[in-house]
């Protein structure tokens, strides 16, 4: 047993997230999780037994140093407790409340061999809002780990090869705002480069401003630490479509900019390519998304933005999407049914949202997959024709391939239908830019270390290159772009 400076909590079950109550929650916006008060956060860090080889670290593709920021968390240090998360992740407050921690950190933590893992994520996000409370007392910290915790920092936080490059007088673009943007801009910036963002829609963030629901994610947070970026001197050219307003050629050659960060991300949607999907009251979860967090429109009539609420609604699918469009439609006052073609166990969402979710009231019709949406007279969705699966042999993704049961089919009535079966890279910038080596699926082909792709000068990072996966995903490949595009910039001698 490793040493540890407090009296370790032997509780085997973590110390519960206080949380709306799920009746009230229905019914608002508000988040749902209120985050841990100092008494609860101490309690769950002390939960923590201080491995010597600390497996949680492993799991973080960021870095963050787990065992030194929980242990002054649990020795009530937590201005301390924050600057040490900040040394590797630029937006804690986020990840702290949207990362899968279950499948990373705390995926890997000693304490879920016998027992629930150290709540990793809750407590990352606990320092964060500790410190948006005092600022003052966060920033001298933050100031004082700059001075001596650099060595633990290079130690835990992977490619910090960078870290003494000097950038100033260099000028770098950067296509799109998500997280695997901001922190490249962060990091750019860090080194004294004068970074631009350019963003297509009017506000900036990505998926967490446009996609991820208030309920998870409260936009002003979002915004926040977008706020600490302009404070950095990073700033942001907004409604700026890089392809058809300018392309990279032109940023390069024509306004300066040494180098271009393309962070564009996965948000074209894909379609079922059944019948009906045309009908009024059909629509897809990124646009249900974007009219009711980046336009408001749970706001009217004081946000003038017009959004469709049905009165019974199926949501297709079964990620975080399907998740965050289902929840959205029960708040805009929708009975919903969440239908998905795979069973319990395949669903790619978190677990913790397919539970808040259920709290919530929504209906969950599993191994069924629609065949035909139906309309009425009037050209409006009436119903949805499905077919119940059943599952097979294991396909290429290792996860049992559905097939469909002769004489199954049946109908649910609804007025409304949202489609949440993946997304795909939008192909505007693999066919603005020369030289831009892409897959078949519009994916950049970008070195993994350095974000480097087949254009001289061009980095590409996060759902541009993986397809859509995660924030802390991007975050770390822009990250590490940030190092590539340093060293890009200024060779080594
Ligand atoms: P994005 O966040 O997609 O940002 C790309 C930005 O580029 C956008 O703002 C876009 O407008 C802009 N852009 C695109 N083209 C151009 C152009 N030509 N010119 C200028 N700007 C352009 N991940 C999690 O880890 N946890 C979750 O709980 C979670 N929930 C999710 C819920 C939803 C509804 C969605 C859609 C995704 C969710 N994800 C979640 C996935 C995660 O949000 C993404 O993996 C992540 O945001 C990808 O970051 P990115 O920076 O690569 O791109
Ligand atoms: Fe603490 Fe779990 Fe990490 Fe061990 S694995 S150091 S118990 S958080």
């Amino acid at each position: 047993m490793a040493r540890t400076n407090y009296e370790v909590n032997r509780q085997k079950t973590r110390v519960p997230m206080p949380e709306l109550d799920p009746v009230e929650r229905a019914q608002t916006f508000d988040e749902v999780a209120l985050g841990y008060s100092e008494e609860e956060a101490v309690a769950e860090a002390r939960r923590c037994i201080q491995c010597p080889n600390a497996p949680c670290v492993g799991g973080c593709p960021v870095g963050v140093p787990i065992p030194q920021f929980i242990a002054q968390v649990a020795e009530g240090n937590f201005a301390r407790a924050y600057a040490i998360v900040k040394s590797a992740n630029s937006l804690p407050a986020i990840c702290g409340r949207v990362c899968p921690q279950e499948t990373q950190c705390e995926g890997m933590c000693t304490r879920g061999k016998n027992g629930e893992p150290v709540s990793i994520g809750r407590l990352e996000r606990f320092t964060s809002d500790w410190a948006f409370e005092h600022p003052e007392e966060a920033a001298a910290a933050m100031e004082e780990f700059a001075c001596e915790g650099e060595g633990l920092v290079e130690q835990t936080a992977g490619d910090d090869a960078a870290a003494s490059i000097d950038l100033s007088g260099k000028r770098v673009a950067v296509v799109g705002s998500g997280p695997a943007s901001l922190t490249c801009a962060g990091e750019l910036a860090k080194l004294g480069c004068d970074v631009t963002v350019f963003e297509a829609l009017h506000k900036v963030g990505g998926v967490l401003t446009y996609g991820i629901p208030e309920f998870r994610l409260p936009k002003d947070l979002v915004q926040r630490e977008v706020s600490k970026l302009g404070d950095k001197g990073v700033s942001f050219e907004v409604n700026a479509l890089v392809g058809k307003l300018y392309d990279i050629d032109e940023l390069m050659e024509d306004r300066g900019f040494d180098a271009v960060f393309v962070g564009t991300g996965a948000g074209l949607p894909s379609y079922l390519g059944i019948e009906g999907e045309g009908l009024n009251g059909v629509s897809v979860a990124s646009e249900l998304l974007t009219r009711v967090n980046l336009m408001k429109a749970y706001l009217f009539p004081e946000y003038e933005t017009p959004v469709y609420a049905g009165k019974k609604c199926v949501v297709v699918g079964g990620g975080n999407v399907a998740m965050d469009a289902a929840r959205t439609a029960r708040r805009l006052g929708a009975e919903v049914t969440v239908v998905y073609r795979r069973g319990r166990e395949e669903m790619p969402a978190r677990a913790e949202e397919v539970h808040h979710a259920e709290q919530e009231g929504i209906r969950f019709q599993l191994l069924t997959n629609p065949t035909r949406i139906l309309g009425d007279e009037k050209g409006w969705v009436s119903g949805v024709e499905c077919v119940r699966m059943e599952l097979g042999e294991p396909d290429a993704s290792g996860r049992r391939r559905p097939t469909a049961v002769e004489g199954s089919e049946f109908v649910i009535d609804i007025d409304m239908l949202v489609v949440a079966a993946g997304s795909k890279t939008n192909p505007l910038i693999a066919k603005t830019t020369p030289g831009l080596e892409v897959t078949p699926r519009s994916l950049i082909v970008a070195d993994e270390r350095t974000g480097a792709t087949s254009k001289p000068g061009v980095f590409a990072g996060g759902d541009a290159v993986i397809g859509a996966a995660t924030v802390i995903l991007a975050m770390g490949a822009g990250k590490r772009a940030a190092a590539g595009i340093a060293e890009y910039l200024v060779p080594k001698a």
